[in-house]
C-alpha cells in the first residue's frame, strides 16, 4: 500500500503491517496454525521483529495468532473489554463453536479505554475505540500521515456484518462508528475491511446505507409491534448477501434495540 504500511490477506481477518527501523507492528495475527505464514510474509517484507501485535477485537480469527506472537515478546494491545473477553470462554451462538479462554502470554499486556497514539517508523498511528459495535471491544486504526485505516470487523466485506450482541456489538454503534469513519476519511483513504478487499469511502457509505436500510426495517416492525419472529418473517435482510443463518442476524439486531 505504501513503503512501510501493508495488508496481508489469508484465512482469518487481514493483517495490517507497518514495517520500518523501530520494528513491526502488526493488526491483527489470525489464527494460530498461520503464524509460520504470517512470519513468512512479514520476513519478505522486513528483517526486525514484531514489537506491537495491536487487537482490532477478542474473536479466534483475528486474535488466535496472540499466543505465538505473545511468547516470541512482542507486546500485545487491546481494548480493556477485548482482553476481559479473552480471558474466558465464550461460546458462540450463531455458530455452535467455543472459543476457549487464552492462555496468559496470548493476553494483552497492554489495555486501554478510549484511544492510544503510535509514533514508530515514522507513522503517527492512532488506534481508537468503536463503542459498541461488533462487539464491545472493538478499535479501528487510523495511519494519519497515509490516510489508511484498518476497520477490524466494524467493517467487512462479505455482505451483512455479524453482529456479535451477546458480546456487547449493536446496530445503532456499527452504525456511529462507521458515520464517525465516513467524516474522517475522503476519496483517497485507503480503508482495510476486517475481512475482504481493500477498499474506499465509497464502500463504506454504501455499507452504512445497508445497516441503516435493515436497522430500519426492524425498528419498523417493532413499532408496529411485531415479534422477533414476525419480523424475521418479513426478511428484513432482504437483497443483502447473509453468510449464516439469517435468522442469528435479525435476532441480534432486534436484541441490540430492545435494550
Ligand atoms: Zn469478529
Amino acid at each position: 500500500m505504501t513503503e512501510s504500511i501493508y495488508m496481508l490477506e489469508g484465512s482469518g481477518g487481514n493483517i495490517g503491517v507497518l514495517v520500518g527501523n523501530d520494528g513491526i507492528i502488526i493488526i491483527d495475527d489470525q489464527f494460530a496454525p498461520l503464524t509460520e505464514k504470517i512470519k513468512a510474509a512479514l520476513a519478505k517484507i522486513s528483517n526486525k521483529p514484531v514489537k506491537f501485535v495491536i487487537n482490532t477485537h477478542f474473536h479466534g480469527d483475528h486474535a488466535g495468532g496472540n499466543v505465538n506472537f505473545g511468547e516470541q515478546g512482542a507486546i500485545i494491545l487491546s481494548h480493556e473489554n477485548a482482553r476481559r473477553r479473552l480471558t474466558a470462554d465464550y461460546f458462540f451462538e450463531a455458530f455452535k463453536e467455543t472459543q476457549k479462554a487464552s492462555p496468559y502470554e496470548a493476553l494483552p499486556k497492554v489495555t486501554f479505554a478510549d484511544s492510544v497514539t503510535f509514533h514508530m517508523n515514522g507513522q503517527t498511528v492512532h488506534v481508537f475505540y468503536a463503542k459498541n459495535a461488533h462487539t464491545d471491544g472493538d478499535v479501528i486504526i487510523h495511519f494519519k500521515e497515509s490516510n489508511i485505516f484498518h476497520c477490524g470487523d466494524v467493517f467487512v466485506r462479505y455482505g451483512f456484518p455479524f453482529i456479535d450482541q451477546p458480546a456487547g456489538g449493536s446496530i445503532d454503534g456499527m452504525i456511529r462508528a462507521v458515520e464517525r469513519l465516513i467524516v474522517v476519511t475522503n476519496d483517497q483513504s485507503k480503508i482495510i475491511p476486517g475481512h475482504g478487499a481493500l477498499s474506499t469511502k465509497k464502500d463504506l457509505v454504501d455499507y452504512k446505507n445497508m445497516l441503516v436500510t435493515v436497522r430500519n426495517r426492524i425498528t419498523d416492525g417493532m413499532k408496529q409491534g411485531k415479534t422477533l419472529q414476525q419480523i424475521a418473517d418479513s426478511d428484513p435482510l432482504k437483497g443483502y448477501v447473509v453468510i449464516i443463518d439469517k435468522w442469528f442476524f435479525v435476532q441480534a439486531i432486534y436484541n441490540s434495540l430492545k435494550k
